[in-house]
């Protein structure tokens, strides 16, 4: 068999991170860096990115990574917890949980004053068509006011199944990520991943997650 070798630009990935800045001005960066950067080597990717707003990445251990090796940015945990006694490791290295079922609800509510008090966000899942995660409409909007009550801060999120090709499901998860987040007003909001970003920018929102 051949060897292959992938030689990654650093000068590209931040041309790339710039380029996002430059679409998205009023919203902040979530670099995603989830599974070694999209196997890039996340070391490197880090530091290309550093200009970043925050780090996204699919689970504890990973972003456990990001703090050892020295980057302090805000990481925010895109499957969240996958069991309660991550809870006081995530709150303590500040990383924001995204939570896409129950389990994950009662979990945060027991570490609710740790978890405030930290200053963190809670990233909550709507589950608009790629089926794989999420609260569906209209539980989501219950969860969401629940939270609220509760004194959480919260970013309506939603991942498109399909940004990058013309496809019908784009408009549907579209209508239903702005029926949820007018519903939950005031609330923050994310749903962007790279070709989004490009293609909509009226749904640029609080925080864009390029990949
Ligand atoms: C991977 C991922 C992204 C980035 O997706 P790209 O298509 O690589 O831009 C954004 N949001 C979430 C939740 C992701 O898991």
């Amino acid at each position: 068999m051949r060897q292959a070798t992938v030689y990654i630009d650093r000068n590209a990935i931040q041309y790339n991170l710039n380029r996002v800045k430059q679409l998205a001005t009023n919203s902040k960066i979530v670099s995603m860096v989830k599974a070694n950067a999209y196997g890039h080597g996340i070391k490197d990717c880090l530091a290309a990115l550093n200009a970043s707003d925050a780090f996204g990445v699919a689970c504890l251990q990973e972003g456990l990574e990001i703090r050892e090796l020295g980057f302090q940015q805000p990481v925010t945990l895109i499957e969240g917890v996958f069991s309660e006694d991550e809870m006081p490791i995530a709150i303590k290295q500040k990383f924001e949980c995204m939570i896409h079922h129950q389990q994950q609800f009662e979990w945060l509510i027991k570490h609710k004053q740790a978890y405030i008090n930290q200053g963190l966000k809670v990233w909550v899942k709507l589950n608009s068509g790629m089926n794989r995660l999420g609260f569906k409409n209209p539980e989501i909007i219950e969860v969401i006011k629940t939270l609220k009550s509760e004194g959480f801060t919260c970013v309506l999120a939603m991942h498109f199944a399909n940004a990058d090709v013309d496809h019908p499901l784009n408009e549907q998860q579209k209508q239903q990520f702005l029926q949820v987040k007018q519903a939950c007003d005031p609330v923050l909001a994310s749903c962007c991943n790279s070709a989004a970003i490009y293609k909509w920018p009226e749904l640029h929102f609080d925080y864009v997650r390029p990949g």
